[in-house]
């Protein structure tokens, strides 16, 4: 056992056990308090510390209730009809709601560009400017959550998640100041551990972005979808080359741009469920809403409108079950053992894997692909993978071996999923397939974990309202609203 891991473990229990303190962690840990259940909500990070949700500009969906039908077209046609509809229906219906309260709980918003007193779609903003804007949204959801007794575990990490009988019980956590295991067991989990953009040698996410509960997710059983859907933000004035890159692709690849937002990850139903009982998901770690594109400032409504369905649904379902019992001291061991693999007494290796990882990501499967940039990918994450053995010297360096471990998963699956999208939509760009391909395109690709490894399928897409997709929107980033 590495000499900062210690030595003894602790078990805890709750109902219903929040992976994640961004906006949608809150949220849900708010509305499961509102309904009845004992909360717990866990983060690798200090409560003021910079998730997505904190460095945000601080955009949010502004939508009139007689504007709903329209939101959901704009959504659907941005997302290039890859969208599942019953999320969008959850979505528009939602969100006028989610955004109206934030001024009850005491979160300041501006309005943009008139929207409120033309009666059309368009932005509310929190004030301010930089990197630390959604503390004046994440600072009231918390003190709210916590007023109903919501309990805070911060700077644990959460490196998997246990299940009984087919059922998703609980997770595994190291404490990041002692080198603890800690078991935490549930009645039902929320995944709210946001997207993993760090993945990219380019980005505009903070640090810790890392998707560990779309890898933790995956690795459990769940499903994923529309990985291969990952937006990049180019500067304005760049936009213009980028296109011209696209018209004479031996031009090579631009230097400029940052991914920016996951638009894939862990499929959910508009109740927020997965596909693995007692597991819920929420905010940026979820697929399936936005498809391939989405419009400006609807990341952070969606991160509360589904923040408050997980909470409000698993505290229906942890309602109806028995507290599981503690987690086995053999799942306890097993898990140190694999963290232990990662762990080294001695030097710190030359080499950085998170760092040959991001630029294998960037360099070969970032915002233009082609089929042999995506064999070399392919080809170096699987060199890169024989290569990963004991990183970390000290706690801080084994998060970042956990988290490396998961975007390394995250970017297998990428790489599967892009290989397989032989057509350009939305924020997706292939060069050598470079328009949208409708007869083949139109379907949604899941992957899950079998026996023989990373298995896909193409699913039908969820059409509920507008069946006849309008040509797809092309372009990087977020979209503005359309006139
Ligand atoms: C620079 C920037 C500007 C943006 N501006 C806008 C905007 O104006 N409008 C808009 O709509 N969207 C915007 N977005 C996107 C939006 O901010 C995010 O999509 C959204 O905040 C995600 O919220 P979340 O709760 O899902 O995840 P996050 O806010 O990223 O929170 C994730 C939480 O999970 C925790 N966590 C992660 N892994 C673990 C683990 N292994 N163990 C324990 N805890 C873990 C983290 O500590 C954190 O508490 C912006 C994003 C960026 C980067």
């Amino acid at each position: 056992m590495a000499m900062f891991l210690s030595p003894s473990s602790l078990q805890m229990s709750t109902d219903v056990l929040v992976l994640g303190a961004g906006g949608a962690g809150l949220r849900a840990a708010l509305e499961a308090a509102r309904g009845g259940a004992k909360v717990t909500v866990v983060s690798k990070l200090g409560s003021d510390e910079p998730t997505c949700t904190v460095a945000a500009w601080g955009g949010l969906t502004y939508c009139p209730e007689d504007q709903r039908d329209e939101l959901f077209r704009q959504v659907v046609e941005t997302g290039g009809f890859l969208n599942n509809q019953r999320l969008v229906e959850a979505f528009v219906r939602d969100t006028p709601e989610r955004i109206r309260e934030l001024a009850e709980l005491g979160v300041p918003l501006e309005v943009l560009d008139g929207a409120d007193r033309a009666g059309r779609l368009g932005l509310v903003k929190i004030p301010g400017q930089g990197r630390t804007t959604g503390l004046a949204l994440t600072r009231p959801l918390r003190a709210a959550a916590a007023a109903l007794g919501v309990e805070f575990l911060d700077h644990l990490l959460v490196t998997s998640l246990v299940k009984r009988g087919g059922r998703v019980s609980g997770a595994l956590a190291v404490h990041l100041k002692d080198g603890v295991l800690v078991g935490l067991s549930a009645k039902a989990v929320i995944v709210a551990t946001g997207g993993g953009a760090c993945l990219y040698g380019r980005t505009d996410n903070p640090a810790g972005t890392t998707a560990d509960g779309i890898a933790a997710a995956y690795n459990a059983g769940a499903d994923v979808i529309d990985m291969e859907c990952i937006s990049f933000f180019f500067p304005e004035a760049r936009l213009g080359e980028l296109f011209a890159v696209r018209a004479a692709p031996d031009a090579g690849f631009l230097g400029v741009g940052a991914a920016h937002y996951f638009l894939g990850g862990i499929r959910i139903d508009e109740r927020a469920q997965t596909t693995l009982p007692g597991l819920f998901a929420a905010g940026e770690a979820t697929g399936g809403l936005f498809g391939a594109a989405r419009l400006g400032g609807t990341a952070m409504a969606e991160m509360l409108v589904f923040g408050a369905i997980a909470g409000r649904e698993a505290a229906a379902y942890a309602a109806q079950r028995r507290r599981p019992p503690a987690i086995s001291a053999r799942r306890l061991e097993d898990e140190s053992r694999v963290l232990d693999t990662l762990c080294s007494d001695g030097e710190p290796p030359a080499c950085s894997f998170t760092a040959e990882l991001a630029d294998i990501m960037w360099r070969y499967c970032g915002t233009m692909k082609t089929a042999p940039t995506l064999r070399q990918a392919a080809l170096a994450l699987g060199e890169l993978g024989r290569r990963l053995g004991p990183v970390a010297t000290s706690l801080p360096e084994l998060r970042q071996a956990v988290e490396s471990l998961h975007l390394f998963r995250v970017a297998q699956l990428i790489v599967t999923a892009t290989e397989l999208r032989q057509e350009t939509r939305g924020c997706f760009w292939r060069l050598d397939y470079p328009t949208p391909d409708n007869d083949n395109g139109l379907a949604n690709l899941v992957l899950r974990r079998t026996r023989s490894g990373i298995t896909p399928e193409r699913c039908p897409v969820v059409m509920t309202r507008l069946q006849t997709p309008t040509p797809p929107r092309i372009g990087a980033g977020c979209f503005s609203y359309l006139p």
